[in-house]
């Protein structure tokens, strides 16, 4: 069993996305390579919302990135609706993509400042060559109302004319125009004003319902996976140190990693009492991440055996599986 393991996988028919000992490290000096991704498993199965969560650098977009062949993996499977992606030619590869469509981060500079929002939107449609030009124009217009905007008011407008909450409908339109069957979201709505952030996650839950979406929403804030998700993996250093439901997860976390980052979040209540165990330090170079369990250098749990062994993913409860030689529960 490579990497942290693959008791979490279930190995469904209803399963969208499978993703194997996925591993992804780039060279960066001639005796040094990052090791982003490492042997990493999972999948994804129809309908539901994989929230992938960890703090920046942990390889959540790497990850991303390489289920949609961006650059490939140095390793690994990505089977999506059965075929795997590394061995498509790459005509296939581009054709097999228009199913598994990615939102990014920064809704201003992901959209092309030159082009209007028609041309935006109609730009995949006409490359894949859906339907003649009425055709075309009558789904941008329905695309735009899905998310809120009014076509009259926006199509001949630019990029930069918009609000960050704006570009971001617009590139979930944008994303949704060859009517994909799987949205990978990565950070859709950090660069965004708090007060936005939650009509963007409604307009993605909204938009995943009517058009039979499956998704992989990565974020770094345990807040946002919350309202979203209907299953959370947690990531360390490109490892998956827990797999559980949301409500099992926030409520008993299992890896004294998912603990701290949960414990990191802010308390709007000042009576409340301070949480003990904080994540401390920051995270070990992926260069060089340490021997056995990565996240032994910050746990408060660690012992020796978490330096010589790597621990592999186990269920502890229904549902919830975790990688740690001493788990919580
Ligand atoms: S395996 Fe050891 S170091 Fe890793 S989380 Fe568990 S207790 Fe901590």
């Amino acid at each position: 069993m490579a990497g942290s393991g693959t008791a979490h996988m279930r190995n469904t028919v209803d399963s969208v996305l499978t993703v194997r000992d996925l591993t992804v490290e780039f060279r960066v000096a001639k005796d040094k390579i990052v090791k982003a991704v490492s042997g990493l498993s999972f999948d994804v199965v129809r309908g539901e919302t994989l929230a992938i969560v960890g703090e920046s650098g942990c390889g959540k977009t790497t990850l991303a990135r390489a289920v949609l062949q961006l650059p490939p993996p140095n390793a690994g499977e990505v089977v999506l609706n059965g075929t795997d992606l590394t061995l498509l030619p790459k005509e296939n590869l581009r054709s097999a993509r228009t199913s598994m469509q990615m939102i990014f981060q920064d809704p201003i500079s992901s959209l092309d400042p030159r082009m209007t929002v028609h041309q935006l939107i109609d730009e995949p449609l006409e490359i894949w060559d859906r339907g003649n030009r009425a055709e075309r124009d009558e789904r941008i217009n329905k695309l735009l109302q899905s998310v809120g905007l009014e076509p009259e008011l926006v199509l001949n407008r630019r990029s930069y004319e918009f609000s960050g909450g704006q570009c971001q409908r617009i590139s979930i339109a944008r994303a949704l125009a060859l009517d994909p069957r799987m949205l990978i979201c990565d950070e859709p709505v950090s660069a965004l004003d708090v007060s936005i952030q939650a009509q963007i996650l409604n307009l993605l839950l909204h938009m995943k319902e009517t058009f039979g979406l499956t998704m992989v929403f990565i974020s770094h804030d345990l807040a946002v996976v919350k309202a979203i998700s209907t299953r959370v993996m947690v990531m360390y250093l490109g490892k998956i140190c827990e797999v559980a439901p949301p409500d099992v997860l926030y409520a008993k976390p299992a890896h004294h990693y998912t603990r701290a980052l949960l414990n990191s979040v802010p308390i709007p209540d000042p009576t409340k009492q301070i949480r003990t165990e904080l994540l401390q330090g920051e995270p070990p170079s992926p260069m060089n991440p340490p021997s056995g369990c990565r996240f032994r250098t910050r746990c408060v749990g660690a012992s020796a055996l978490c330096a010589e062994q790597e621990p592999q993913l186990r269920e502890v409860s229904p549902g919830q599986f975790v990688a740690c030689h001493h788990p919580i529960v």
